[in-house]
């Protein structure tokens, strides 16, 4: 950078924080985390400079102090400054936590900032920025404990997989900062803070680690959401995740207990409506529990448990063990039937990548398994496991991370060009591909399985047509399902008002159902 371009900088950041000063904001946080263009200045690795700006702890924090005196001096004493930085131990070209503290220190010295946030992950390793259930919770805890023995002045926030007031409290209790940061959980949840401050942290709706709405939609450009919670980005459309009491009351059943038929039976009770919600199983949650099961998933089973307490709190009759038939239905005398069935995995073994092959050869001799025969331990698997995964999301990839897990040796394979190609926009899939490999976990891209033998199955590769045998004991197949709607096609001619919602009416993913029983239960 020139002179000038340093200048131009500076005074950028400047502006910004002036134009938050003029909108009336309480101050700014001054962006030195992650390698970008502060840290860059800090970093010796990046910066090469012999100048003012380079070389000297003092010359390298030139950048920054500058920045932060020009805002003091515009902005005034009232106003606050923050600064954040993040905690990169795996790649020793980035500033160490000593490093960091060393840097801190300067700028607390001279007071210039008021506090400092911890986050962890850098442009080096995009990965922990916003780590997902793969990571550890409170991640940036050795970097806040190093900074709060550098300062005397500022306060120290952490953030970095904060998400429950439990994981704050424990921070806070443990003197390993002065304050902490909850953003995803916030996003899942925006009532969290008073849920915890009136003593009801049980009714927080969880949020999942998953990055699948939050990031996952910020990295295409696009506003916003949350899988948990699909108010969010449509605060004033919805109400803020707010709910208003009907002067209506009808009778709402509510068929299936998975995802779509869980927030249905919500959201209708919320608004006053009297809901009853059938399970066939003995459990709440449909193939979302099976997806709880896979590694480090468990944070989907406290949201089928938060389900549960507040469908008991809203006064929702839930019964269990319950398949309705129509004629059931029928006499039920509901004013408004929500059918939730949900979806099955095929048994023919097609893919899509091949559609001109209806069924896989062979496939009747046995050995053939669903991702969900696995998850739900009906699949009696041998040591050497083939999964083919079509849809390069967790449903193929956990099952493969769990087979792998319990000792099986495990050859992925997929049309796809990477494992995991659906988790990239939710920063998961590099971490889920290096636990595979660390695993042992095979993979075979850009092809599909065409034979399939009590010895094991022939692969064909899309790129040159070539055909392999890879022996196998077992095969798993993680294909998109088909929809449960026999109890819709029965009740079409009727008469009765029903609606078809969730897999049933389209074997979606779980934001997409949930999002859609948002809708269709705020529009009774
Ligand atoms: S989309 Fe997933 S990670 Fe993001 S806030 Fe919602 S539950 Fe949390």
């Amino acid at each position: 950078m020139t002179e000038a371009e340093i200048e131009e900088t500076i005074e950028g950041f400047v502006q910004a924080a002036r134009r938050c000063w003029e909108s009336g904001f309480d101050g700014v946080e001054v962006w030195a985390a992650y390698h970008g263009i502060v840290d860059q200045f800090w970093t010796p690795w990046s910066n090469r400079r012999d100048d003012q700006w380079g070389g000297t702890l003092e010359n390298r924090t030139r950048f920054s102090r500058e920045i932060i005196t020009r805002i003091r001096k515009l902005c005034g004493d009232d106003f606050i400054i923050g600064i954040s930085v993040s905690d990169e131990p795996d790649f020793e070209v980035a500033l160490q936590r000593e490093s960091l503290a060393e840097l801190i220190a300067l700028h607390d010295r001279d007071q210039l900032i008021d506090y400092v946030s911890c986050g962890t992950g850098s442009y080096f390793d995009f990965y922990k920025l916003m780590p997902t259930f793969l990571y550890p919770e409170r991640l940036a805890t050795e970097l806040s404990q190093t900074l709060k023995s550098a300062v005397s002045h500022a306060l120290v926030t952490m953030e970095s997989h904060v998400r429950t007031p439990e994981n704050a409290e424990a921070v806070l209790s443990a003197d390993q900062a002065d304050l902490v940061s909850i953003v995803r959980g916030q996003i899942a949840d925006p009532h969290l803070a008073n849920k915890a401050k009136e003593g009801r942290p049980e009714d927080i709706r969880p949020c999942l680690s998953c990055n699948q709405m939050c990031w996952g939609r910020r990295y295409r450009d696009y506003w916003i959401s949350c899988l948990v919670n699909p108010s969010t980005g449509r605060e004033f459309e919805w109400g803020g995740d707010r709910f208003e009491k009907t002067a209506f009351p009808q009778k709402v059943l509510v068929v299936g207990g998975g995802p779509a038929g869980l927030e249905a039976a919500r959201v209708a009770a919320e608004q006053g409506h009297k809901v009853t919600l059938t399970e066939a199983s003995d459990r709440l949650g449909g193939q979302f529990r099976l997806a709880g099961m896979q590694p480090r998933r468990g944070q989907i089973l406290d949201l089928l448990d938060w389900y549960a307490r507040q469908l008991e709190q809203l006064g929702v009759e839930v019964r269990l063990n319950t398949f309705m038939e129509a004629a059931e239905i029928s006499s039920f005398s509901a004013d408004l039937i929500l059918l939730a069935t949900g979806s099955y995995p095929p048994d023919t073994g097609f893919q899509k990548a091949i559609p001109h092959k209806e069924q896989l050869p062979g496939i009747e001799d046995g050995g053939f398994f669903s991702a969900e025969d696995v998850m739900a331990r009906r699949a009696r698997l041998g040591k050497r496991v083939l999964i083919l995964d079509e849809g390069g999301n967790w449903k193929g990839c956990g099952t493969a991370l769990k087979m792998a897990e319990e000792g099986h040796q495990v050859v992925l394979i997929t049309p796809d060009p990477l494992v995991g190609k659906e988790l990239q926009r939710t920063a998961a899939d590099y971490p889920l591909r290096q636990k595979l490999a660390q695993l042992g976990v095979r993979f075979i891209l850009e092809s599909a399985i065409t034979r399939w033998t009590p010895q094991g199955a022939e692969i064909l590769s899309f790129l040159d047509g070539s055909t392999s045998f890879v022996e196998a004991d077992s095969l798993v197949f993680a294909t998109p399902n088909l929809a449960e709607d026999t109890l819709a096609r029965e009740l079409e001619n009727s008469g009765l008002k029903f609606l078809n919602i969730g897999d049933s009416a389209g074997p979606r993913q779980a934001p997409f159902v949930i999002s859609e029983a948002r809708r269709v239960a705020l529009g009774i």
